[in-house]
């Protein structure tokens, strides 16, 4: 059966890797959290000290971008392939609220950008991929045959990731957790390179009012209707 490219885009903690995960799997297509390369990204600048609450050296970050190598693996085939840093699983530390809070400002420098698009076209080349993110509809994939928007209030938003970070253990409050959402929504819609915009083709849903699984299945059957239109 034909395969195709589906563009998972939309704004922070809407839920866009656990329908894309679900859709990847269903459908056994390979399935990229792009943010995710986004957040390895920052973690290593931070770690290298070039970027804190404090600091940013957007040309030391620019020159260490060569030092990095990222991949994704999976322990077996249901679960979700990690990410990895330089050989280093850093699957849990990128989604602490100290990556968090610095990411979107390093999603805003274009190298950083040419150098993970680059990247995510190669992972995608022969179809069959189900990807999430900012621009994965607009910039990475513009031909893929479903392209899907996802929105919710930033208040649920920001209380289903308060409840994912809770549970690993973090220690943040919901204020910060809403803050937080409020200002990557902000930088992401307005930085200069390929800021967040629903593509022109891209199906939007606002799941806010919506469970886990009603959502899948709209989606899902989206995919069938589209993988037919290519027998
Ligand atoms: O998807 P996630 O929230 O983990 O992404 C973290 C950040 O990475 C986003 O807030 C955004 O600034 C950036 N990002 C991006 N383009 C993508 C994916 C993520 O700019 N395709």
């Amino acid at each position: 059966m034909g395969k195709i490219t589906i563009a998972i885009d939309g704004f922070s903690s809407t839920g866009k890797s656990t329908v894309a995960k679900q859709l990847a799997d269903w459908l056994g297509y390979v399935f990229v959290d792009s943010g995710a390369m986004y957040r390895a990204v920052t973690l290593y600048a931070m770690r290298k000290g070039h970027i804190s609450t404090t600091v940013f050296n957007k040309r030391k970050l620019e020159e260490c971008l060569d030092e990095i190598s990222l991949s994704f693996k999976k322990e077996n085939s249901s679960s979700k392939a990690e990410m990895y840093l330089n050989g280093e699983n850093v699957e849990r530390e990128i989604r602490l609220m100290t990556v968090s809070e610095l990411v979107s400002s390093v999603a805003t420098i274009s190298s950083v950008r040419v150098k993970l698009v680059e990247q995510q076209q190669q992972m995608g080349e022969g179809k069959g991929v189900v990807m999430d993110g900012r621009d994965i509809g607009t910039v990475v994939f513009p031909g893929a045959e479903l392209k899907i928007f996802m929105n919710a209030s930033a208040d649920k938003r920001a209380r289903r990731r308060y409840d994912e970070l809770i549970a690993h253990g973090d220690n943040v409050t919901y204020t910060e957790v809403l803050e937080n959402v409020r200002e990557r929504d902000h930088i992401d819609t307005t930085r200069e390179d390929s800021p967040l915009v629903k593509a022109g083709d891209a199906i939007e849903i606002d799941n806010s009012e919506m469970n886990l699984e009603d959502q899948f299945h709209i989606i899902l059957q989206l995919a069938k209707d589209r993988i037919a239109g290519r027998l």
